[in-house]
């Protein structure tokens, strides 16, 4: 068209932006299923049980025990920004929830189909509904009854159908698959005191099984051997100053893998954060040879306001105040424990 006088801006529909920004938000299958597990955790959930299909791209199901939805709530839970976590701004300083923009699983109804089955404590039976963009779907759309425990199983089905290119760019389900395994085991050692299993669906072996019996260490031997789990080291620490508690364990530094693990959760949001990535890979280098690296897992709690949490879904690298005093901080506390660790080392091959 060469007519400058024809006017070529025109208001995207409403089914496109919202289809634009739910695939912003849920890029692959293992950020989807991030969002899923955190909230059965919000929904205090103690048992997690995941079934996939082709890396995630055809199910992703997640089951919970958690205190499941009111029926009442299901017509509006995939719509963009509901949320049973977060009423006004000021509340964003002191969530507890991994939950508040009320994104997720309007993002995946716009962009999959989702069936959800839930039910509260408070009836006799689950309900089940489907959506679609939002919505709940189909000619007869009310949530129907069925039989079901107290839980929600939600189920997420050919992600990505209405985004061809975005299908097509996720060519890997074993690539797909072992992001959502990483994902999985990664809440799992975080969160021990809970029961997560993964498996593949028709399949009867579990990639993951942790049950709420498996301790820390055990969940950690189990996804990433015993030759890790046999050299870990405790590190717990807290500073009034900085206002920041950690713990975790570390290898030490008999230990030289081939490969760096390093595992962050940040007031139980897994993120990451390179500064501390580094300094921490600086610090094992003076103790463990070339090209070698430990294995790290550390849980930091900051004060709440001192995080920003207002952060996107996606974005994984986390911003907080006092960032290079709390990072110095937690290097320095890593470095006494590998110390003493290595004291004790060369007095025992001295004996
Ligand atoms: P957010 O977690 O930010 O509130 P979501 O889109 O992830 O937004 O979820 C919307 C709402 O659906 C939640 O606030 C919660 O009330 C409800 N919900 C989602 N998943 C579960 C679940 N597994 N158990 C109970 N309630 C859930
Ligand atoms: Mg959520």
């Amino acid at each position: 068209n060469t007519d400058t006088n024809v006017s070529r801006i025109k208001k995207l529909e409403e089914s496109v932006i919202n289809r634009i920004a739910a695939g912003e938000v849920v890029q692959r299958p293992a950020n989807g299923l991030k969002e899923l597990i955190e909230n059965s955790i919000d929904a205090k959930s103690t048992n997690i049980q995941i079934i996939v299909n082709a890396g995630g791209l055809k199910l992703l199901q997640i089951q919970d025990n958690g205190h499941g939805i009111n029926r009442d709530d299901l017509a509006i839970v995939c719509e963009r920004f509901t949320t049973s976590k977060l009423a006004t701004f000021e509340d964003l300083s002191k969530i507890s929830t991994y939950g508040f923009r009320g994104e997720a699983l309007s993002s995946l109804s716009h962009v999959s189909y989702i069936t959800i089955t839930t039910r509260t404590m408070d009836t006799q039976c689950a309900y089940r509904a489907k959506y679609r963009d939002g919505k709940l779907a189909g000619d007869n759309p009310s949530p129907k009854p069925c039989a079901g425990n107290i839980g929600t199983i939600i189920s997420v089905e050919d992600l990505f159908y209405n985004m061809p290119l975005r299908r097509k760019a996720l060519t890997n389900p074993t690539e797909e698959f072992h992001r959502i395994s990483d994902v999985v085991t990664k809440y799992s050692i975080h969160n021990d005191s809970l029961a997560f299993s993964l498996k593949k669906s028709g399949s009867t072996t579990l990639e993951v099984n942790s049950p709420s019996s498996a301790t820390q260490r055990d969940r950690i031997r189990s996804f990433y051997g015993a030759a890790i789990e046999r050299e870990l080291l405790d590190v717990e620490d807290s500073c009034s100053d900085l206002e920041i508690k950690f713990n975790g364990v570390i290898t030490n530094p008999n230990f030289s893998g081939k490969k760096l693990t390093f595992i962050l959760f940040i007031n139980n949001r897994l993120v990451d954060c390179n500064t501390l990535k580094h300094a921490i890979e600086n610090l094992y280098a003076q103790y463990i040879p070339k090209h070698t690296h430990p294995f790290i897992y550390l849980s930091l709690s900051l004060l709440p306001q001192n995080v920003d949490v207002n952060i996107h879904p996606t974005k994984h690298e986390v911003r907080f105040l006092h960032e290079e005093a709390i990072v110095s901080y937690i290097e320095r506390a890593v470095d006494k424990v590998l110390l003493t660790a290595n004291t004790s080392r060369s007095f025992s091959i001295q004996k």
